[in-house]
C-alpha cells in the first residue's frame, strides 16, 4: 500500500529535535514515501517566548536546509510549512510570516491555553495537578475553534492534545469537539491523524477514533503526520492511522502546493 504524505516533521533549529531534514528525506525515502512535508515550529515575534522552536531570525535558514533536502532527494516531493502556533492576538504575526517564504501549508496547533501554560510541556505537569481538566479542554478547544476559524492555517493540529499525559475530563466532550469541527469545515480547514499520541502516555492517534468519526460526518478533510523529532520517526504508524481513518469512512485524503489543496485516494 503506498502510504501517504507524512506533512508533520521537526528539525533542530526547535532545540528539542535531534536530525537533519536531509536525514528525514533519507529516511522517508528508505520507507518508501513520495511525499513529506517540513512543520517546524514556528518563531513567535518575541525570541524568548519560550525554550521550543526557532529564533526569529533562522527562519532563512530554515527555509535553506529543506531545500537542501530537497537538492538531495530530488525523487521525493518535499513541501516547505510550518507548525504555527496559534495564541489570540498572534494573527498579525502569523500573516507576516505567511508573507515571507513560498510556505506550502501552516499548520496551526494551540499549545498554549494561557500566554504561560503550554499544556503538552512535560516541565510543566505539574500545572494540571491545579487544574480541572475539563476546564483545560473547554479552553483548549476554544482556541481550537479559533484557529480553524481564523483562515491562517491549512490543517489543524494534533486536535486532541490535551489528553497527551493521559489525564481526561469525565464530562462528555462531544460539544466541544462538534464547536470546533463545525468551524473547521465551515473554514474548508483539515485535520492531521498525528501518530505521536501512540508514543506519549496516552498511547492513541490525535485525534480519538469519536472525534475522527464527527470529523467525517462534517466532511472534514485529513492529512497524515507523524510529528517526528528524530528521522526514524518519519512514517512510523501510518498502517495504523490510515485503518484508522478508513474505519470511521475516509476514503481520501489531501495534499497542499503553495497553500492549494488537493484531493488524493487512500
Ligand atoms: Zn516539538
Ligand atoms: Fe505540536
Ligand atoms: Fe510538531
Ligand atoms: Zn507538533
Amino acid at each position: 500500500m503506498q502510504q501517504p504524505a507524512d506533512y508533520h516533521m521537526h528539525t533542530p533549529l526547535c532545540r528539542h529535535a535531534v536530525g537533519e531534514p536531509v536525514e528525514y528525506a533519507r529516511h522517508a525515502a528508505g520507507l518508501g514515501l513520495t511525499e513529506i512535508g517540513f512543520s517546524d515550529h514556528s518563531p513567535m515575534r518575541q525570541d524568548d517566548f519560550d525554550n521550543w522552536r526557532m529564533r526569529a531570525d533562522q527562519l532563512d535558514e530554515y527555509v535553506a536546509k529543506v531545500n537542501l533536502a530537497r537538492k538531495e532527494f530530488p525523487q521525493l516531493t518535499i513541501r516547505l510549512a510550518l507548525e504555527v502556533d496559534y495564541l489570540p492576538g498572534q494573527e498579525e504575526w502569523i500573516r507576516e510570516l505567511a508573507a515571507r517564504h513560498p510556505w506550502d501549508y501552516f499548520i496551526g496547533s494551540v499549545h498554549y491555553v494561557s500566554d504561560s501554560w503550554d499544556i503538552d510541556n512535560p516541565a510543566k505537569l505539574s500545572e494540571w495537578k491545579k487544574r480541572d481538566a475539563f476546564e483545560v479542554w473547554q479552553i483548549y478547544f476554544e482556541r481550537l475553534a479559533l484557529a480553524a476559524a481564523s483562515g491562517l492555517f491549512e490543517i489543524i493540529g494534533h486536535c486532541d492534545l490535551p489528553k497527551k499525559f493521559g489525564i481526561r475530563p469525565q464530562q462528555d466532550c462531544t460539544p466541544l469537539y462538534r464547536h470546533f469541527l463545525a468551524a473547521a469545515a465551515k473554514a474548508g480547514c483539515a485535520i492531521e491523524l498525528n501518530t505521536a499520541g501512540l508514543r506519549k502516555d496516552c498511547k492513541e492517534i490525535y485525534p480519538a477514533r469519536s472525534l475522527l468519526q464527527l470529523a467525517f460526518e462534517n466532511r472534514v478533510p485529513i492529512t497524515f503526520g507523524s510529528d517526528a523529532h528524530a528521522p526514524a520517526e518519519v512514517g512510523m504508524d501510518f498502517t495504523a492511522a490510515v485503518e484508522l481513518a478508513r474505519s470511521v469512512g475516509y476514503t481520501e485524503a489531501c495534499r497542499f502546493h503553495r497553500r492549494r489543496r488537493e484531493s488524493v485516494q487512500l
